[in-house]
């Protein structure tokens, strides 16, 4: 069994995949070009937002917008320390330092009710992060970061397609940046990503940043990067996207099985009633949890954690000068998280096999 299984979904659209790979080939246009212009634009009509940047990673896509915004040594940015390195990383990356907030048990996102208390004279802006596909509670995010004039970039790597008082993520906040990273929900075959602002003037700075710093060719009014999108990525993601909204309509039936047949055994994720997750992750919570996830892969089940040390005990943050207990909630989850494997094609009878050696691997160990 395979955790994620790109190879069966290349199988179901091989032919528009092929297609695309080959046109990009035959094209000879291998850098921006209609393919990703094409794709800016079906992805920010899906949003629902004015602008949408393609770009090189979903690390990218939060390093350009903070580049936008001027963020140097001395800022500060307030992010919470249950996410991927990237979220914070990019806020080191220009010596501005990233301030943490506690989680919720429920969702494992950054806790709005905390996000005041760290609020500074120095603090520029929020990173809240969408977690496992499931949106922060943006509306709380965005009045906060208004109250104290702050920037609110969502980092929505894990939740294209998630959906927020009806609203798509990526386009709940000032910024959104996702990534398209092969295993995220929507994802390419090497690296990419995607930024969505309505916020024109923001956005071609953006775009300027995303090449170099250029609105002309050759004339470099600001510092940037080499930070675009390939056109084979984007034909690949636009061979995708046509597929998207049916395999969201998989995920969710297939994480409503687990969750129906687990609950009671495991702790299964909460989905808010007013947000619908893309389950970037089906992720639940067990004690003893590497123990289980041993078990469970001598059993043929492979699992995977996301993940096991908060940020704020990360080695390369070690400066910040953390220590173990500040975050009563991230860390208990950091040791408990046990994400199944979980994709689209995922059938019913291997979800029955995971569920039996879960039942039978937590009962071992309780
Ligand atoms: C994947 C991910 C990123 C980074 O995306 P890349 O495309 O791998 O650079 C950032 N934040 C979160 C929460 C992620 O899951």
């Amino acid at each position: 069994m395979n955790f994620i299984d790109l190879k069966k979904q290349y199988e179901a659209y091989k032919l528009e995949i092929d297609a695309q790979i080959k046109e990009t080939i035959e094209s000879t246009q291998f850098i921006m070009g209609p393919k990703v212009t094409e794709l800016e634009k079906k992805l920010a009509e899906y949003v629902g937002t004015r602008n949408c940047i393609a770009c090189s990673s979903g690390t990218d896509a939060l390093l350009i917008p903070l580049l936008a915004k001027g963020i140097r040594p001395g800022d500060e940015i307030i992010t919470t320390p249950f996410t991927f390195i990237a979220t914070a990383e990019v806020v080191s990356l220009l010596g501005a330092k990233p301030v943490f907030v506690d989680i919720e048990e429920e969702t494992f996102n950054i806790d709005p009710r905390l996000i005041e208390k760290a609020v500074t004279k120095k603090t520029k802006g929020i990173i809240p992060v969408s977690l496992y596909g499931q949106a922060a509670d943006m509306d709380d995010i965005n009045s906060v970061a208004k109250k104290h004039d702050l920037f609110v970039l969502e980092d929505a790597c894990q939740s294209f397609g998630a959906e927020y008082k009806g609203k798509r993520s990526c386009g709940l906040s000032e910024i959104g940046a996702t990534s398209f990273f092969p295993s995220k929900p929507l994802g390419c075959y090497g690296d990419g990503g995607a930024i969505f602002t309505n916020d024109d003037k923001l956005a071609a700075t953006m775009r300027a940043i995303s090449v170099h710093g250029q609105k002309e060719r050759y004339r470099h009014s600001i510092i940037g990067i080499n930070g675009r999108l390939d056109a084979l990525q984007a034909g690949v993601l636009l061979a995708k996207l046509g597929h998207f909204d049916e395999e969201l309509g998989l995920r969710s039936r297939k994480a409503e099985y687990y969750t129906e047949k687990l609950s009671g055994y495991v702790r299964t994720p909460q989905i808010k009633s007013h947000n619908k997750s893309v389950y970037a992750q089906y992720t639940i919570r067990v004690k003893r949890r590497d123990e289980v996830a041993s078990r469970l892969m001598e059993n043929g089940i492979p699992t995977a954690v996301h993940y096991p040390l908060p940020l704020h005990l990360q080695p390369a943050f070690s400066h910040l000068g953390h220590k173990e207990g500040e975050f009563p909630v991230s860390e208990p989850g950091a040791k408990e998280v046990l994400s199944l494997p979980f994709h689209p094609f995922l059938t019913q009878k291997e979800q029955d096999e995971v569920i039996r050696n879960v039942k039978e691997a937590v009962e071992y160990y309780k």
